[in-house]
């Protein structure tokens, strides 16, 4: 699995670290919460470790926001605190599970190896990412990075489209045929405008376009925007 590790005592994250990476995942480690955050939005894990106590803001508020973004990633709570309370709220936060701490490795592995089965069927194919860009198919819904961008309908297929296969282009008659798909007379300028439109929604200002014009051929959705 692909998984971020979120701790700040030097000496704990080595040793998961360590012992993930022996059990065969890949992992990426952060120290405080908004770099944890900035991560999860950035790139799509199959698992965080998210500690409670972190410098910044703390493992609570970084779920929280984790989950106010649509994400779906799974979530295992690393706290030191034993408190009923403390386990309740991560858990109402959106965490799939917690550990305390100090926990047997072991422990930790089985959670984790639990973690990677659930779910992973109905969650790979409802949700398209491509870096902080992400598409939830069943809900409709965008998202890019933790702000969240209202599409009509037909920039929803349009979008959908491309993030199905970034960093290939399409000619306009080709997203023409994949939209209308003849249903009806078509005219490519009216791909021009919803490619328009997406970019107006989609990019950050002073920033390259998402969606770049490939002089010749016609449109292509940055892979690693
Ligand atoms: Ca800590």
């Amino acid at each position: 699995m692909d998984i971020l590790l979120v701790e700040d005592e030097p000496q704990l994250a080595d040793v998961v670290n360590r012992a993930l990476v022996r059990a065969g995942h890949v992992v990426s480690r952060k120290e405080d919460g908004l770099s944890a955050l900035k991560a999860v939005m950035n790139h799509r894990f199959d698992l965080v470790l998210l500690d409670v106590n972190l410098p910044g803001i703390d493992g609570f508020e970084v779920l929280a926001k984790i989950r106010q973004a649509g994400l779906t990633v799974r979530v295992l709570m690393l706290t030191a605190r034993s408190e009923v309370g403390d386990r309740v709220a991560g858990l109402k936060a959106g965490a799939d599970d917690y550990l305390t701490k100090p926990f047997a490795m072991e422990e930790l592995l089985a959670r984790v190896d639990v973690l990677g089965r659930r779910d992973v069927s109905t969650q790979v194919s409802a949700i398209l990412q491509v870096g902080d860009l992400r598409m939830d198919i069943s809900k409709r819904r965008v998202t890019r990075g933790d702000e969240k961008i209202e599409v009509s309908p037909r920039e929803f297929d349009v979008l959908q489209i491309f993030m199905k296969e970034p960093g290939r282009a399409f000619s306009r008659d080709e997203l023409c045929e994949r939209i209308w798909q003849r249903e009806h007379e078509y005219d490519t300028r009216t791909v021009e405008i919803f490619i328009m439109r997406l970019r107006k929604k989609l990019d950050q200002p002073g920033r390259e376009s998402l969606i770049r014009t490939i002089r010749g051929v016609g449109y292509m959705l940055e892979s690693a925007p």
